[in-house]
């Protein structure tokens, strides 16, 4: 059905596709569902999958795996993927959130609105049927308000290899089910007093269907539905109900669920049953959450460095959210590259960080305009210039191409003159073996400019610290003119003109956690594994060409990597540029 390389979950949605599981589906016409679907109207989607975050966090790395799966799946099969925010936890959930979410899925470039078959979900909007699906179950034997004290209820539960045991209230009527039940949600109850259960079986080798909780008091305001509940649903009761009210056909979640599907199914038979819920049902699928080394991906522990101040916020550079990602200059292409690359499994593992940073160079070589900086800066001063040239005013244009591999792209140009910027590590007074760089008595090539010999340096007198490199230019070397390869020379550096060159602030951001699997050694809080040096602010000299960089706009400087202008701080009068990552892989060695 598609190009792409097949995985398990193709594999079942070929399967499916081909034995038409979910032709012929209709809509049940829900009222949430109103505006755009009609009751009894055939569901056009070949098939339906969700992402369902909870707006209590901006979405991570691990998240985008989530999206692009999703929204990728739906794409590739002719379907619908729906953006629901699972809000029904009334905790924690903020407007911020919310909107950073929507634009966290936008920017990758996935959308919910574009064909007029999908909008945005909520599940909170169905609080209603979840309700009443709460007193069917009564009604049916299935469901009953237990009123055990939590410590009680949590003994009774049973463990691994031993049973639960029955809680007293399990033999309650109908009736005074659902009396209790009503006067729950008309806030009769204080939190905690009783939770309504489903009734299934205490001596379930799996815990998961020991007669699960489905409601509980919660007097708390919700950012959606106000203060119309006091009651609300638990997130694995709540779930199902969601995917099959929307059409849901490939539910797919991480591993931890896996012990939850035998309970997904249980709730949506019992609902067909009593024809709540339309077939076919969704079916749900787990695959490994993604683990990425060098960093932490759990939105409570993000919160936490951003609170406690270990970062400027949730999208600073050295965040792993989708914020953070791409104000480091991270591309929408290169993290579905990445999702694309990592693929889906049924086993937990941790990913590389490099395989991530590849992805970025590999979609960014081809379309970065490259350019000179200079990191580190101290001045090359060349001695003969006037001498050669005329005079020391003089300059000397030089050109190179925004990208080598594309002249159509045009050239850009610097000036070379008397005194230039350098890196200061291109110079050695004593060169150890294979430097083949500035020393003296050695001749190099400023790159896309002359050759010069270099004569020595001078020091500052206090400290030590050289203070200028001295070279003479080796006259009828110019690149690009004849002879210019005449002399031969085995080093070639970067440089800035100190006539032309723009000052700049660069960060210089290198990874957040120092360990390769942070948050995963018994007794050692992931605070202490913080990488000190996780950011690096240098002054740096540009070339020209960067003057009219805009804000997001990334670049390859020479010889450094790729570097991108800070979408918040970067001004034309102000250049910040952020390092995204260098020219090679630096991880795991
Ligand atoms: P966190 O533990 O970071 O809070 P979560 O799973 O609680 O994450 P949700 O907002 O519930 O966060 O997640 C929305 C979707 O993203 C879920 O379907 C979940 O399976 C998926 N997801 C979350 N973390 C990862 C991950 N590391 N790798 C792949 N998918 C993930
Ligand atoms: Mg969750
Ligand atoms: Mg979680």
């Amino acid at each position: 059905d598609s190009l792409k390389p097949s995985n398990f979950l193709r594999q079942v949605i070929d399967r499916d596709l081909a034995q038409g599981t979910y032709a012929g589906r209709h809509w049940a016409g829900h009222p949430a569902d109103a505006a755009t679907h009609q009751a009894g109207q055939p569901d056009p989607a070949r098939i339906r999958t969700r992402f369902p975050p909870e707006p209590n966090g901006y979405l991570h790395v691990g998240h985008a795996k989530s999206i692009c799966l999703n929204f990728g799946l739906a794409r590739d099969y002719g379907g619908v993927c729906h953006m629901r925010f699972d809000d029904t936890n009334p905790e924690k959930e903020e407007q911020e959130y919310v909107d950073s979410i929507k634009d966290a899925v936008r920017w990758l470039g996935f959308s919910w609105d574009a064909n007029g078959t999908s909008h945005l979900y909520q599940a909170s909007d169905y609080f209603d049927f979840m309700y009443r699906a709460a007193e069917y179950l009564i009604q049916a034997g299935l469901a009953y308000v237990d009123e055990q004290t939590p410590e009680a209820m949590r003994a009774s539960r049973g463990d691994f290899g031993k049973p639960g045991v029955d809680s007293p209230f399990r033999t309650r009527s109908v009736d005074e089910n659902l009396a209790r039940l009503r006067e729950m949600r008309a806030g009769k109850l204080p939190d905690g007093a009783a939770v309504l259960r489903a009734k299934i079986d205490m001596a379930s080798p799996n815990i998961n269907m020991r007669d699960p909780a489905l409601y509980r008091i919660k007097h708390e305001a919700h950012h959606h539905t106000g203060d119309a509940w006091c009651i609300y649903p638990m997130y694995t009761y709540a779930h199902p109900i969601e995917d099959a009210l929307e059409n849901i056909t490939h539910s797919l979640c991480t591993l931890e669920f896996e012990d939850q599907r035998p309970f997904y199914d249980w709730l949506l038979d019992r609902l067909r049953e009593g024809g709540l819920i339309n077939t076919p049902q969704p079916r749900q699928y787990e695959f490994a959450r993604l683990n990425l080394t060098y960093v932490i991906t759990s939105k409570r522990k993000l919160k936490a460095l951003v609170d406690e101040g270990h970062v400027g916020g949730w999208d600073d550079p050295r965040m792993p959210t989708i914020a953070g990602l791409r104000r480091r200059g991270y591309t929408p292409e290169s993290l579905q590259l990445f999702s694309e690359r990592i693929g889906v499994s049924k086993a937990n593992g941790w990913i590389d960080f490099s395989i991530l940073e590849a992805a970025l160079r590999d979609d960014l070589d081809p379309k970065a305009a490259r350019a000179m900086a200079v990191l580190d800066p101290v001045k090359l001063v060349i001695e003969n210039w006037g001498e050669v040239m005329g005079s020391d005013d003089k300059l000397d244009e030089c050109t190179a191409p925004v990208h080598p591999h594309d002249e159509s792209r045009g050239r850009r140009k610097f000036m070379f003159g008397r005194e230039l910027w350098i890196e200061r590590s291109d110079y050695e007074e004593t060169p150890p073996k294979g430097f083949f760089r500035l020393f003296p008595g050695n001749k190099v090539r400023l790159k896309y400019g002359h050759v010069v010999e270099c004569i020595g340096a001078t020091r500052n007198a206090a400290t030590g610290e050289i203070e200028t490199v001295r070279a003479r230019l080796v006259p009828d070397t110019k690149s690009g003119t004849p002879g210019a390869d005449a002399v031969k020379v085995k080093g070639n550096i970067s440089w800035v003109g100190v006539a032309d060159g723009i000052k700049a602030e660069v960060r210089l951001y290198d990874r957040l956690f120092s360990v390769a699997q942070p948050d995963t050694t018994e007794g050692r809080d992931w605070r202490e594994e913080l990488n000190p040096e996780s950011l690096k602010v240098v002054t740096a000299y540009l070339e020209p060409s960067l003057a009219s960089a805009k804000g997001d706009e990334k670049f390859q400087f020479e010889r450094h990597g790729y570097f991108v202008a800070d979408r918040k701080e970067h001004a034309g009068g102000k250049p910040v540029f952020n390092r995204i990552t260098g020219l090679k892989d630096s991880y795991g060695k």
